[in-house]
C-alpha cells in the first residue's frame, strides 16, 4: 500500500472506495506483490534446478491459485479439498504434491491415483503405500530432522516433539519398509516451520536430510518445505533472499556432488508468496474510552483474522481514512464474544467511527483460517492486478450459513 499526498492506494486503487463498493470488512490482494515475490524466489535460487510448490493452505482463493499457475508455480496441498481447488484452475495432478498429516488413507489413494506425488509422513502410511502400490508409484518421505527453528513454538514443525513427519531416529525402520516393498522413493522432504529468516536452520535441517538421502539411491528431489520469513512488524528486517539463496544453493550443490547427481530442490512457501499481498480492511464501529484502555471496536474479529489471537502475531494497522490524523494510542478489538484483541496500545492516527483500518500482511493464513463463529459471514475478497480491482469471492450471506442446516 502506497501513501502519497495523504492518500493510501494499492496499485492506484483507493482502499476506502473499495470498502464503499464491496462492503466492509473486505480482503484485498495485490497481484503485483505476488508476482514480485515469485520472481524474488526464482532469482534467489537461479543457480539450481529449483521448483516452487506453493503451500496453498496459506490462501486458496482460486484467483490466487490461477495467478500462481500463470507464473509457473506448482502446488503443495494438504487435503482433497485443496487438491480439487488446484485442479479447478487447471493444475494437473502431476503438478501437485500432497503433504498429508495423519489423514485417512483413502485421501492419499485419491491424490496418488490422480497423479499427485505424496509426502509420506508416518511409518504406517509408508507400510500401507508399499502394500498398495509396491514400486509402481513414486513418493517422497517426510522426515523430521529434530531441528527447532523460527521464533514461535506454535509454528515450529521439525523439533523433537512435533507431530509432523517421521523422526530421522527411525531411519532404519523407514529403510526396512522401503526395501520390503521396493518402494520408489524419489525424494526426501522436511518442513522446519514458519518465520525463518536465516539460512542456518535451513542448512541445519538440510544437513540432516542430506545425510539420510545417501541411503536412498534413486532420489530426484530434495524438498525443503516452506518457512521463509516475512516482515510483519515495520521494524522487522527483511530476509535477504539473495544471500539466503546463495548460502542454501552452495550447500545443496556440495550435497549433489557427494550424492553423485544433480537433484531438483523444491520449496513450499506459503506466507512468503502471499502474506504481504493481502490487506484486511475493516471499519471502526464503536470507540470506547475506558479508564484502562482506549478501545476501538471494528466490524470484524477472530472469525476473520485469527492469527493475533492464535499465535500472538503482530499485524501492522493503518488508518487509511485519516492518515494525517493526530497520533493516539488505541487497543483494537473485534466484535466477537471472545477476547479478540488485534492490537494492544497501538499508536494510530486519530480514529473516528466509520474510519477504514487496514491490517497488513493479511494474505496468508487469514481468510483461509476464517470461520462463521457467532454466526457471522465471511468477508468478500478482491484481487487488484494490472491496476484493476475485481471481486474474486462474494461476501457470504445468511443463506450460506443456513444451507447445511437440516432443521429449517
Ligand atoms: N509446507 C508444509 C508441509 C507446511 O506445513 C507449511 C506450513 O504450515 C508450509 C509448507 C508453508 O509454510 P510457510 O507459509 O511458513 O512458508
Amino acid at each position: 500500500m502506497q501513501l502519497s499526498d495523504n492518500q493510501y492506494s494499492i496499485q492506484g486503487v483507493d482502499p476506502v472506495e473499495l470498502c464503499r463498493q464491496y462492503g466492509s470488512p473486505l480482503y484485498v490482494y495485490d497481484g503485483g506483490t505476488i508476482r514480485r515475490k515469485v520472481l524474488e524466489l526464482q532469482e534467489a535460487f537461479s543457480g539450481v534446478k529449483m521448483k516452487i510448490k506453493y503451500a496453498c493452505k496459506a490462501n486458496t482463493n482460486l484467483a490466487v491459485l490461477r495467478l500462481m499457475r500463470e507464473l509457473g508455480v506448482e502446488l503443495d496441498v494438504v487435503s482433497p479439498g485443496e487438491f480439487e481447488m488446484g485442479r479447478c484452475v487447471g493444475y494437473l495432478g502431476s503438478q501437485i504434491t500432497f503433504t498429508p498429516s495423519g489423514v485417512p488413507y483413502p485421501e492419499v489413494r485419491t491424490a496418488v491415483e490422480a497423479g499427485a506425488t505424496v509426502n509420506i509422513d508416518s511409518l504406517p502410511l509408508l507400510e500401507w503405500f508399499g502394500q498398495t502400490y509396491g514400486s509402481s508409484k513414486p513418493c517422497l518421505i517426510r522426515l523430521k530432522p529434530n531441528v527447532a527453528a523460527g521464533g514461535n513454538i506454535k509454528i515450529m514443525t521439525a523439533h523433537t516433539d512435533s507431530k509432523f513427519g517421521i523422526s530421522v531416529a527411525l531411519l532404519d525402520n523407514v529403510l526396512a519398509i522401503v526395501e520390503k516393498y521396493g518402494i520408489k522413493v524419489i525424494g526426501l522432504h522436511q518442513h522446519t516451520g514458519s518465520d525463518i529468516k536465516e539460512a542456518e536452520p535451513f542448512l541445519k535441517a538440510a544437513g540432516v536430510i542430506m545425510e539420510a538421502a545417501l541411503h536412498f539411491p534413486d532420489l530426484e528431489v530434495i524438498d525443503m518445505g516452506g518457512g521463509f520469513k516475512v516482515a510483519y512488524h515495520p521494524e522487522d528486517s527483511l530476509t535477504d533472499m539473495h544471500t539466503l539463496g546463495q548460502q542454501i544453493t552452495a550447500g545443496f550443490k556440495d550435497f549433489c556432488a557427494r550424492y553423485g547427481r544433480e537433484l531438483e530442490l523444491w520449496f513450499e512457501p506459503g506466507k512468503f508468496l502471499v502474506s504481504e499481498s493481502g490487506y484486511l480492511l475493516v471499519t471502526a464501529t464503536v470507540l470506547k474510552n475506558d479508564p484502562a484502555r482506549f478501545f476501538i471496536h471494528v466490524d470484524s474479529g477472530l472469525n476473520h483474522l485469527v492469527r493475533p489471537m492464535m499465535y500472538g502475531s503482530y499485524h501492522h494497522i493503518l488508518n487509511v481514512s485519516n492518515p494525517g490524523g493526530e497520533a493516539k494510542t488505541y487497543t483494537v478489538v473485534g466484535y466477537i464474544c471472545e477476547t479478540d484483541t488485534f492490537a494492544t496500545d497501538r499508536p494510530l492516527p486519530e480514529v473516528r467511527p466509520g474510519d477504514v483500518l487496514a491490517f497488513l500482511n493479511a494474505g496468508a493464513y487469514a481468510f483461509t483460517m476464517s470461520s462463521n463463529y457467532n454466526a457471522r459471514v465471511r468477508p468478500a475478497e478482491v484481487l487488484i492486478d494490472h491496476g484493476q480491482a475485481r471481486l474474486v469471492r462474494r461476501r457470504e450471506t445468511l443463506d450460506d450459513l443456513l444451507r447445511t442446516q437440516e432443521d429449517l
